[in-house]
């Protein structure tokens, strides 16, 4: 197992909006989450990620106990995740939104107009060829010195893997990479999480469109109320008659 989160809890006021919940991620796994809106999702991943702590639960990563490090911390240890609503620096190119995701660029920026040091500016250049190499594999040179807030939704999903390619994560969390986006990039972005999983990255991808969740996904959970309803075969998750109920009834 890359991630093994035990008894996650989260409480907003009175509230339990993720209500001890377990996940285990094997290494080179792609596990997809479904389920109705306001059922704890996103929520999870902000527990798992860092960005909010739990009331409750455990996260291992990695061998590492993370459940109380900040998130650039599990960030360094391999654990990253792209937001539903993509958060893109609208006024910075493409190019640079990928060298704002880099480590410590702007820290050593700050210190290399005072004592440029070749391996500083070797450092750069590096990021920079990088942040190349993420944009022709994510199809993205042609817009590579467009302001992100000119792209499409589809694009804009895209520069967002491409900023957490910039941390050389083995665990990428996706929350909703296909809202918004148009069918062929759908299909590219799915391309994309296929590769990335070839080379050993292992992935919890939230989605509302299930056609493309069950085809990227090895196996599936649905959350309802802040719970899980199902886990297991994405087919058999997706036949469950408490699954169909929640999605249809709901
Ligand atoms: P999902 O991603 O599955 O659609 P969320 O995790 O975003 O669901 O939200 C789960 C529930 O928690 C919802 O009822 C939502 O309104 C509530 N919630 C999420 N974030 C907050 C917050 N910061 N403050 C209060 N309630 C929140
Ligand atoms: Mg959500």
């Amino acid at each position: 197992m890359i991630l093994e989160a035990r008894d996650i809890t989260r409480r907003f006021g009175g509230f339990t909006a993720v209500d001890k919940v377990s996940v285990s991620l094997g290494k080179q796994e792609i596990l997809g989450i479904a389920g109705t809106n306001g059922a704890g999702k996103s929520t999870l991943f902000a527990a798992i990620a860092g960005q909010q702590g739990s009331d409750g639960g455990s996260i291992m990563f990695d061998g590492h106990d993370i459940t109380k490090l900040p998130p650039y911390k599990r960030a360094h240890l391999g654990l990253v995740r792209t937001f539903q609503i993509p958060r893109e620096f609208k006024s910075l190119t493409v190019h640079e939104n990928l060298l704002a995701a880099a480590p410590n660029l702007r820290g050593e920026r700050l210190l290399s107009s005072f004592f440029r040091t070749s391996s500083l500016v070797r450092n750069e250049h590096e990021l920079s060829e990088k942040a190349d190499k993420i944009l022709e594999f994510l199809n993205l040179k042609r817009v590579r010195d467009t302001m992100a807030g000119g792209l499409s939704g589809g694009q804009k999903k895209l520069v967002e893997l491409g900023r957490v390619l910039m941390l050389d994560p083995k665990c990428i969390l996706l929350d909703e990479p296909f809202a918004g986006v148009n069918p062929v990039l759908i299909d590219e972005l799915c391309a994309r999480v296929r590769e990335l999983h070839a080379q050993g990255i292992s992935f919890i991808v939230i989605e509302h469109h299930l056609q493309a969740l069950q085809a990227l996904a090895g196996r599936m959970i649905v959350m309802d109320r802040g719970a899980i309803l199902a886990e297991g075969d994405p087919r058999a998750v997706m036949n469950d008659p408490r699954v169909q109920e929640a999605y249809m009834g709901g």
